[in-house]
């Protein structure tokens, strides 16, 4: 795309009733969602961006290192979302004379890998319940191979760890899912619960390989993303607190 077409035309805003009202729709009940049918899966993999680890820090360098503020970074990023653009487009708008991957490796000196203090509070928590609750725990996501060491210096509860680089293939090819239930040897796709923030990179394909979906609606594609009418979602949650009840209360 060009960069002129990220820009969003300020008559085009919705009046603020209507924004109410889409706050509102927001608001997401963890009782309303998707009842559930068929038998619980047995196996949880969670995506890692904005599911387990809370990607702030990741794009407030990536401002510092273009010279502008996050808060515009995170606008035109949300813009760029908003639009069903790939979030690189964002660098071009932002900094047109810089070569944004000629900043790679300053980016992650500057973040010095995955610490503890990216980690959201409800990750944790919820992946031990869901080892204490028998369920094999997985953690794959778009990544790359770098981020193995330091989500295992995390220490963060799971049987299963690789990353999109490893696996040879990224999400949203179906490769992705196929190479992921290789790894975890469940028999059938339906037995693994996907568990993603993105309809599509994560849920979408994951239910398409026939995988169980948990989206959860934060970050910033879990509150921009919309699915479509035809998609069925078996559980959409804010956060990672209930999904072990819910998973518990699922397979009965
Ligand atoms: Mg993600």
């Amino acid at each position: 795309m060009t960069t002129s077409e990220i820009p969003i035309d300020p008559s085009a805003a919705p009046p603020p009733d209507a924004v109410d009202d889409h706050l509102r729709e927001l608001d997401f009940d963890p009782a309303a969602a998707p009842d559930p049918e068929g038998p619980a899966p047995r196996t949880v993999i969670f995506d890692v961006g904005e599911v387990l680890v809370d990607e702030t820090r990741v794009w407030s360098i990536w401002a510092d290192l273009l010279g502008v503020s996050s808060l515009t970074f995170a606008s035109v990023l949300g813009a760029a979302i908003s639009q069903g653009e790939d979030h690189h487009v964002v660098f071009p708008h932002l900094a047109p004379n810089v070569e944004w991957q000629e900043f790679v490796d300053e980016h992650e000196r500057r973040f010095g890998g995955l610490q503890d203090v990216d980690v959201y509070a409800d990750a944790r928590p919820c992946l031990q319940e869901l080892r204490d609750l028998g369920f094999e725990v997985g953690i794959a996501g778009n990544q790359p191979a770098i981020r193995t060491a330091q989500l295992r210096r995390l220490d963060l509860p799971h049987d299963v760890l690789i990353t999109s680089e490893e696996l040879g293939s990224e999400k949203p090819d179906l490769a992705f899912f196929a190479a992921v239930l290789e790894l975890v040897g469940a028999a059938e796709p339906a037995d693994v619960l996907y568990v993603g923030d993105r309809i599509d990179n994560d849920i979408e394909p994951a239910a398409r390989f026939g995988m169980r979906t948990c989206w959860l609606r934060r970050g910033p594609w879990g509150h921009l993303q919309e699915p479509p009418d035809d998609l069925d979602i078996d559980l959409v949650l804010e956060g990672l607190g209930e999904l072990p009840l819910l998973l518990a209360e699922w397979r009965g």
